[in-house]
């Protein structure tokens, strides 16, 4: 008769010195729930509400939104959930949101620029979300995409509370909104750094351009400063800042984000693992020395080089 090996249960993510850091996953539909459980996920740190409806003519209802976000709510019971307002760009585009041509989409009219311009699809959807939220005992958080001002925070902030969802926050992936990170999250319950964008719009250079692809580190000394900025301001102001661009699935930076102040991660389920290894490696301390170092450095590659010569001394 063969032994059957007991699963060995997950934990948490945790630094060495025990501090928890949870590990959340990004997900686009909510046929990835069972795999992120699986992997480990402590909730969900970005839902891109965006990938469910890519090929609607119309605006979704608030019944059909409703189907979808009592679903991923129930499959996350007890946990926290981080849903991202819907975000149509050059490369998400929503034809019902952002079909007029624009030179510069990445600079245009997108993200919670286009939801205000059409308020009635982001209350559509706010009002989905706050029903699912009534029925569930999962922890919604709702955020808006690209924000850039203070103005705009308080208007997704003002909306989401007078529809019943309690903990509304931003997106900080615009440099605009990392620099003034202290005013923001004075407003903003938390905030979550995409680091895809911020990347993009610190280094202007086009995510989605292969010419330019060279420009597109989250190990960028420049990139690290701003998340820097808003680590400190959420210390400050006792407000949580999580991550939920690539660079969070990059086990060694992932060290360093929270070094500079992240409290929580978001990433693709199938990294959770690495990460979570990773961090058990290290103490607070050790992660607040390596973001000194990457931010003394002059360049991705030096401030990697540093990093990795006191993650691995003697290597
Ligand atoms: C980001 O910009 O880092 C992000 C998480 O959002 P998206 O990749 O969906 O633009
Ligand atoms: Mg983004």
């Amino acid at each position: 008769e063969r032994a059957q090996r007991a699963a060995v249960p997950i934990g948490p993510g945790a630094l060495a010195d025990g501090t928890h850091i949870p590990l959340l996953a990004n997900l686009g539909s909510v046929d990835g729930v069972d795999a992120a459980l699986a992997a480990g996920a402590e909730g969900v740190g970005l839902f891109r509400t965006e990938f469910l409806f890519l090929d609607a003519k119309s605006a979704p209802t608030v019944a059909q939104q409703y189907t979808h976000y009592s679903k991923l709510l129930r499959g996350f019971s007890g946990k926290k959930v981080v849903v991202r307002a819907l975000d149509a760009g050059a490369d998400k585009p929503l034809s019902f949101l952002n079909d007029a041509h624009e030179e510069n989409p990445a600079l245009g009219l997108r993200g919670l620029r286009a939801l205000r311009a059409s308020e009635h699809i982001l209350r559509d959807q706010l009002t989905a979300l706050s029903r699912a939220a009534q029925e569930s005992d999962a922890d919604l958080w709702v955020m808006a995409p690209m924000v850039s001002t203070v103005e705009e925070t308080k208007y997704f902030v003002d909306i989401a509370h007078e529809l019943g969802l309690a903990t509304a926050g931003v997106m900080v992936e615009v440099p605009s909104s990392a620099l003034l990170a202290d005013r923001i999250l004075a407003i903003a319950g938390f905030a979550s750094i995409g680091t895809n964008d911020l990347t993009q719009y610190t280094l202007a250079a086009d995510r989605m351009l292969g010419t330019v692809s060279s420009f597109q580190d989250p190990w960028h000394p420049a990139v690290l400063r701003l998340v820097g900025e808003v680590g400190s301001a959420g210390a400050a102001l006792g407000k949580p800042v999580g991550i939920c661009g690539e660079a969070a699935a990059d086990p060694l930076l992932a060290v360093v984000l929270v070094g500079l102040g992240a409290t929580s991660l978001s990433m693709s389920p199938a990294a959770i693992g690495d990460v979570r290894s990773e961090l058990a490696r290290f103490t607070r301390d050790q992660a607040v020395a390596f973001a000194q170092a990457a931010l003394a450095a002059d360049s991705p590659q030096s401030a990697r080089e540093a990093v990795r010569a006191l993650a691995e001394p003697g290597s």
